[in-house]
């Protein structure tokens, strides 16, 4: 049961080819630059002895659509697929659902017009969703395809919770409030966790953290999302590499007032040159840290800052949530830096959530855990894959409609 997992960007293809009978990653792979002569693809094919073999294509990829064509070819070359019909489903991501997308959705053109609707909402990623959504339906026009939106999850945050306090007019006419997203890992990692703790998903009371390029950290109750930090956009919440997170908004006014930005010149401030990077000059995680060893200042504050505001956003969604089964890292720097697990956790031991310093140390590519034997809280590191999950819900959505899955 093979199906194709597709991450459209506007300059960009990202997919993963899985054989769900046995969730083997089959070949994966990122095709970069499109509409550039620079552009590149990097595939990894899976060959005879398991192992992941890489083949390099630097060719002019002109569009989106010779973009597709050539995956298609290298996909058929390399032996893993032999046409797009051996394919049970294709599954997309896709960042904005807004509220009319609550669950993974079956695409037609009706599906595909509400998506292009709500593209004011996500500008930069919507309208490049829906480039590969379209191409892929032309090149296989008889395999289902299925949008899997990183706002679904987020849609049980009750309405306390997700409005703003602004005029209820601009609700209506625009829909402004929180959707949260990067859903499909925190509820991949939360459903991980209730296997690793033994208990069903839906009893259980999580905060999900995740930290990569951008970060936000999820309230879950009983399984389902009651807030999050990201919101109407993605640049809401944690300090991230390059966004702010939290800041006062009339800092905007006065950023306008006093510094002479234009509103476009604002916006690209505090989503390209904050977070991590407006305070050290970097923003990969594992840059910083080097710096930080070698006494650097400015990135020592970067990580003291950034610590600080997860561990505040744990303990408001302690206070949302009233009792807490387990604290869950994933992400590259959930995944992989103890100094940002335990910084997030400092101080937090009367809250029952203790790190083991030692356990802490893992690198682990499973799910581990590293809470301290005194610790109410289990503390998890679990790698987070949302590509399986949009493989899966895509099977699953596909069965359903099919009476399959009934
Ligand atoms: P994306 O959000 O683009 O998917 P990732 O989840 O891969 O990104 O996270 C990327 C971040 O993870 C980078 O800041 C990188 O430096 C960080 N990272 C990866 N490995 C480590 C490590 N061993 N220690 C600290 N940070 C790490």
């Amino acid at each position: 049961m093979k199906v194709l997992v597709i991450n459209s960007g506007s300059s960009s293809i990202k997919y993963q080819l899985f054989d769900m009978t046995d969730r083997t990653v089959l070949a994966s792979g990122l095709l970069e630059q499109i509409g550039e002569p620079s552009s590149c693809l990097t595939h990894h094919t899976r060959d005879a002895n398991s192992e992941m073999r890489k083949i390099t294509k630097a060719d002019l990829v002109a569009n989106h659509q010779a973009g597709f064509q050539l995956i298609g070819t290298v996909l058929t070359e390399s032996g893993v697929l032999e046409n797009t019909n051996e394919l049970f489903g294709i599954g997309h991501r896709v960042v904005h659902g807004g509220e009319a997308f609550r669950e993974p959705t079956l695409i037609n053109e009706k599906v595909i017009d509400t998506i292009r609707r709500l593209s004011p909402l996500a500008p930069l990623h919507n309208p490049a969703n829906l480039v590969g959504i379209e191409v892929a339906l032309k090149q296989a026009p008889d395999v289902p395809q299925v949008a899997v939106f990183d706002t679904a999850f987020h849609q049980s945050i009750p309405v306390h919770a997700f409005r703003y306090a602004l005029p209820e007019e601009l609700y209506q006419r625009h829909r402004i409030r929180r959707y949260g997203f990067h859903g499909t890992s925190h509820y991949y990692v939360a459903k991980q966790a209730a296997e690793i703790i033994g208990h069903p998903i839906d009893s259980l009371n999580l905060i999900t953290v995740h930290l990569g390029n951008g970060a936000s950290i999820t309230a879950i109750e009983n399984g389902k999302s009651i807030d999050t930090s990201m919101g109407m956009t993605p640049l809401e919440g944690l300090i991230m590499g390059t966004r702010s997170g939290d800041i006062d908004p009339a800092i905007i006014f006065f950023l306008g007032r006093h510094n002479g930005n234009k509103i476009e010149e604002v916006e690209s401030l505090l989503n390209k040159e904050s977070g991590l990077r407006g305070i050290c000059g970097l923003n990969d995680m594992r840059e910083i840290m080097h710096l930080v060893e070698a006494g650097d200042d400015q990135a020592k504050l970067a990580i003291d800052m950034y610590c600080y505001r997860i561990k505040k956003y744990i303990g408001a969604y302690y206070a949302v949530l009233g009792q807490l089964d387990a604290l869950v890292y994933t992400g590259g720097i959930g995944e992989h830096s103890a100094a940002i697990r335990s910084g997030g956790c400092q101080g937090l031991a009367n809250l029952g959530i203790e790190l083991d310093e030692r356990k802490n140390t893992v690198q682990s590519e499973i799910p581990a855990a590293i809470q301290s034997e005194n610790s109410r809280v289990k503390i998890l590191v679990i790698p987070t894959n949302e590509e399986l999950e949009i493989a899966e819900q895509t099977i699953k959505r596909i069965q359903l409609l099919s009476g399959d899955g009934m």
